[in-house]
């Protein structure tokens, strides 16, 4: 079990879970809180990211759309995934998968006995400059850090300590759906961890990517920043209308 987290330990707020076509989705007040109980309780946690993008490639992949029904949570983290709730009566607001991370980093830095936690992604060195800013914010956190781009045996080697490290947290850059597989595929070598899938949040805690300002992503149109910004998107964002579409009439 890991050492607890705060002092005083608040019951978790309620899940409700709902589903996105054929995956689910589940519906909290206050996500960080419920995962900052599992943490509190050693409970082992896989947590997806859901957005447009990954719903309808889950769609059409349905080793994907697996992995994504045995996660343990499913935020909506994307303007389209809360428009199809909202459509179906649902008044849930987003929540960003970088946001949900940076709150489980704080509540790590912040504990009694802060554990462990791995940042396993993103090009050489970004990983490292990454959990530096978060050290320099928490001087308390141990943050092991493990590039991307691993050829079969240093990934075999670095389950292996994963396995012998325990982390409390694992927060894994690798992008989607590269991520979601490797840690359905790792998650029994630490079963008392927190699991998230990050996509490009490493880059951008590094300082190497930038978020889209506030403005724009108060008005659903971060992906509109994202296009813009690495515009070789254009091809993957093509089912963005489609999962509008797909919404609407299905
Ligand atoms: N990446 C990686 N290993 C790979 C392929 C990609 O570590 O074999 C990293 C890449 O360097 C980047 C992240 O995965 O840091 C993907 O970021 P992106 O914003 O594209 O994620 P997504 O849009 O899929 O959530």
């Amino acid at each position: 079990m890991f050492a607890s987290l705060t002092r005083e330990q608040s019951p978790a707020p309620p899940l409700e879970t709902q589903s996105v076509f054929a995956l689910p989705i589940h519906l909290c007040r206050d996500y960080a809180a419920w995962v900052r109980s599992r943490l509190e309780a050693g409970q082992g946690t896989h947590i997806v990211t859901l957005n447009a993008e990954m719903a309808m490639l889950a769609d059409q992949t349905p080793q994907l759309a697996q992995v994504i029904q045995q996660a343990d949570l499913v935020v909506p983290d994307g303007a389209g995934v809360v428009f199809y709730l909202k459509l179906r009566r649902y008044s849930q607001t987003r929540c960003p998968g970088i946001e949900l991370a940076a709150a489980l980093i704080e509540a790590i830095g912040t504990a009694e006995q802060p554990g462990k936690i791995i940042f396993y992604g993103a090009a050489p060195g970004v990983a490292e400059q990454a959990a530096q800013v978060w050290r320099d914010r928490y001087p308390a956190l141990e943050i092991i850090t493990q590039n991307g781009y691993l050829d079969d045996s240093q990934a075999a080697d670095f389950a292996e300590f994963l396995a012998t490290e325990q982390p409390q947290l694992i927060l894994v850059g690798l992008g989607v759906p590269r991520q979601e597989y490797w840690i359905a595929q790792h998650r029994q070598h630490c079963p008392q961890a927190t699991w998230v899938g990050v996509g490009g949040s490493l880059d951008i805690w590094a300082g190497i990517k930038l978020r889209a300002p506030v403005w724009l992503r108060e008005n659903n149109l971060e992906w509109f920043y994202r296009l813009y910004k690495e515009p070789w998107r254009w091809r993957r964002m093509l089912v963005l209308p489609k999962f509008a579409w797909a919404a609407l009439w299905r």
